[in-house]
């Protein structure tokens, strides 16, 4: 199955102006294999300054601009939020949503990750949807449990049918900023769990449905885990505010 693959790279609460002046004018030397989309995914405020960095240099459509989280309302007084088509107006076209820092830092359960989805869908916007185990949690051999019960309530709030817009990066929480990477087969594993948890829902849009894998991928890694069937590119937090080493990852997918 010829699926696209994504490489999104979630900048967190890093950057700054001359990043993304470098890493657009970086990003546009960058040769991506067919099927291959790179999404970067900076602040809210470097947003627009991106998507305008992007129009100069005539950037490829290959290139997508993602933001880290949504609110699920459309406005009104939730001081501090941004909405849908305030991303869409600065350029975004994804948006992550549930990564485990929202889920663990700021309470996001598995039922408002699922609004945040459904709002992301009906204004146009492509979600990725993170869902993951704590080192606990693997442990105790819980981890198709926990998987399950984070993406449970996301079908029952879209609909199966809508996963086609959707794409879903599997992170362990234990692998995520730690250097500690799952194994290509441990990786491999889980995500043929998830395919196969969404293809007993639906078939069709399983076979299609992009798999990110999350957590200490970088540029010596790379090429094992995204060589895997089921792993159809990477959520890269660290190794995607360097330029150099951003590409090498780029170029593997
Ligand atoms: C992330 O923040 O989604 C992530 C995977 O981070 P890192 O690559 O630094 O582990």
């Amino acid at each position: 199955m010829n699926r696209l693959s994504i490489v999104a790279a979630n900048w967190k609460m890093n950057g700054s102006l001359a990043l993304v002046n470098s890493m657009v004018s970086e990003l546009n030397n960058v040769t991506l294999n067919e099927n291959v989309e790179v999404v970067v995914c900076p602040s809210f405020p470097y947003l627009a300054a991106f998507s305008l960095a992007s129009d100069n240099v005539n950037l490829s459509k290959a290139f997508s601009l993602g933001a880290q989280n949504l609110n699920e309302f459309a406005n009104g007084a939730f001081t501090g939020e941004v909405s849908t088509s305030m991303l869409q107006e600065v350029g975004a076209s994804y948006v992550i949503v549930g990564h485990s820092e929202r889920r663990s830092i700021y309470n996001e359960s598995s039922v408002l990750v699922a609004h945040k989805v459904k709002a992301a869908l009906s204004a146009g916007l492509k979600p990725i949807l993170c869902i993951g185990e704590s080192e606990d949690e693997r442990v105790a051999e819980q981890t198709e449990v926990v998987l399950a019960a984070q993406l449970q309530p996301v079908i029952d709030e879209i609909g199966i049918e809508n996963f086609k817009n959707v794409v879903i990066a599997y992170e362990p929480v234990w692998a995520i900023g730690t250097g500690k990477t799952a194994s290509p087969e441990m990786a491999q594993a889980t995500h043929q769990f998830i395919r196969e948890f969404i293809a007993k829902v639906d078939e069709n849009v399983a076979v299609k449905l992009p798999l990110l894998y999350g957590g200490s991928v970088n540029a010596t890694n790379c090429e094992e885990l995204f060589a895997q069937a089921d792993i159809d590119g990477g959520l890269i937090g660290g190794a995607s505010l360097k330029a150099e080493e951003f590409k090498i990852i780029c170029s593997a997918a």
